[in-house]
C-alpha cells in the first residue's frame, strides 16, 4: 500500500474479469483515489456495486471518464471504435487512454484516431487470464508474474509511457513494449490458434457419430478435458478476437496446417523417427516454459487425478 496514489481517478469501461481484477489490484496496492465503473448492462453494472468494485456506476461510459486520468477499455476488442467515439469529448487534457485487449492493431486502428489532442493514448494487453468472465470472475493477484505487451506508436509520449509501466508494475506484472502488429503475430501462435484448436477439438468430439456424447463426457481426462477449459471461454471475446486478428491468424493458421499434414503424412508412412523428433522437440519446449517460471512442473497442471 503507497502514502499517495499514481491517479486521482481510474474509470473502467468494462467490468468483466479483466476489469474486476485491475479493480481488486489497485484497491490492495491503493494506486488510484477513486474508481469509476462504466458498463453496457444495467444487470452487471448492479453485481459490479454489490461486488464493491468501484466508487462511482454508470452505464454512460461519457459520464465515468470525466476527470479521470487513466482510463481503461475493457470491454471486448470489437467495442472499441464506439467507446472510443462516446469518451472523446469528456476526457481530460493529460489523461492516458489505455485497452486491455487481445489483439492490438485493430484497437488502435479504432480508437487513436478519436483521441483528442493533449490526451495520451497507449495500447495494451495484460496476458494473463482464465476461462472465467463476468464481475464475479476478477482476483487481485491476477496479473502477478503475467507480462503486460504495451505496444505504444512513435509519436507516444514518453512520460505517458513511463507511467503506465510503472502502473501496471504496481499491479504486480512485468511490462514488455512491441509493436502492434507484433504483437498480433506473437498472439496468434500463442494464443489465439491454441484457443482455435480447442474450439474446434470440442466441437468435433460433439459432432462424431461414432462415439456417444456420455462417452466423450467418461473418458474426458484422456487430453480432451484441457481442450474443454478453454474452449468454455467467452464466445464474445473470442469471435472479436478472430474477426480483428484476421491476418496474423490466417497466416499462422497457413503454416499450421502445413505441419499438420507433415504430421499426418508421417504417421500415414510409419515414419516414427519424423514424429519422435517433433515430439522431443515439443517436449524440451514445455520445460523452456517451466523454466521461466511461465507454468507449474507438478503433474497435470498441479491436478490430483491421473494424466493419460
Ligand atoms: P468479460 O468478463 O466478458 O467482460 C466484458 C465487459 O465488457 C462486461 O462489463 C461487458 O458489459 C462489457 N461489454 C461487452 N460488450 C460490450 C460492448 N459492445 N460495449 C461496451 N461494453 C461491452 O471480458 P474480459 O474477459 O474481462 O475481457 C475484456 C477484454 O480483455 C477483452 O478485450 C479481452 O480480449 C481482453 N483480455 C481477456 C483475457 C481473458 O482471459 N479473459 C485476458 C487478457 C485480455 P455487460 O456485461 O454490461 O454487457
Amino acid at each position: 500500500m503507497r502514502d499517495k496514489p499514481m491517479f486521482n481517478k481510474l474509470a473502467l469501461i468494462g467490468i468483466g474479469l479483466i476489469g474486476s481484477s485491475i479493480s481488486h489490484v489497485v484497491r490492495r496496492e491503493g494506486l488510484v483515489g477513486s474508481i469509476a465503473v462504466s458498463t453496457r448492462s444495467d444487470q452487471t453494472l448492479a453485481r459490479a456495486e454489490v461486488l464493491g468494485l468501484g466508487d462511482h456506476y454508470t452505464t454512460n461510459a461519457a459520464d465515468a471518464v470525466v476527470d479521470a486520468d487513466l482510463i481503461i477499455h475493457c470491454a471486448p476488442v470489437g467495442a472499441g471504435a464506439a467507446i472510443a467515439e462516446q469518451i472523446a469529448p469528456a476526457l481530460k487534457p493529460g489523461a492516458i487512454v489505455t485497452d486491455v485487449g487481445s489483439v492490438k492493431a485493430s484497437v488502435i486502428a479504432q480508437m487513436k484516431p478519436h483521441m483528442p489532442k493533449g490526451v495520451h493514448f497507449i495500447a495494451g494487453h495484460p496476458v494473463a487470464g482464465t476461462e472465467y468472465s463476468g464481475p464475479d470472475a476478477g482476483f487481485a493477484s491476477l496479473f502477478e508474474n503475467h507480462w503486460v505487451i504495451l505496444t505504444p506508436e512513435d509519436d507516444v509520449d514518453e512520460t505517458a509511457l513511463d507511467t503506465l509501466k510503472q502502473f501496471w508494475q504496481a499491479c504486480g506484472a512485468n511490462v514488455d513494449v512491441m509493436e502492434a502488429s507484433h504483437h498480433d503475430l506473437v498472439l496468434a501462435i500463442t494464443s489465439h490458434i491454441p484457443q482455435l484448436i480447442s474450439y474446434n477439438i470440442v466441437d468435433t468430439a460433439a459432432n462424431l457419430e461414432s462415439v456417444t456424447q456420455s462417452e466423450v463426457m467418461k473418458y474426458s481426462a484422456g487430453g480432451f478435458r484441457d481442450f474443454t477449459r478453454l474452449a468454455s471461454s467467452d464466445p464474445t471475446m473470442w469471435r472479436d478476437i478472430y474477426l480483428h486478428n484476421k491476418d496474423a491468424v490466417l497466416e499462422t493458421l497457413g503454416r499450421f496446417s502445413e505441419d499438420l499434414t507433415a504430421m499426418q503424412r508421417a504417421i500415414r508412412w510409419g515414419d516414427g523417427d519424423a514424429l519422435f523428433k517433433i515430439f522431443t522437440r515439443t517436449r524440451q519446449i514445455r520445460k523452456d516454459i517451466i523454466a521461466v517460471g511461465q507454468e507449474t512442473d507438478s503433474p497435470n497442471f498441479g491436478r490430483n487425478e491421473p494424466l493419460e
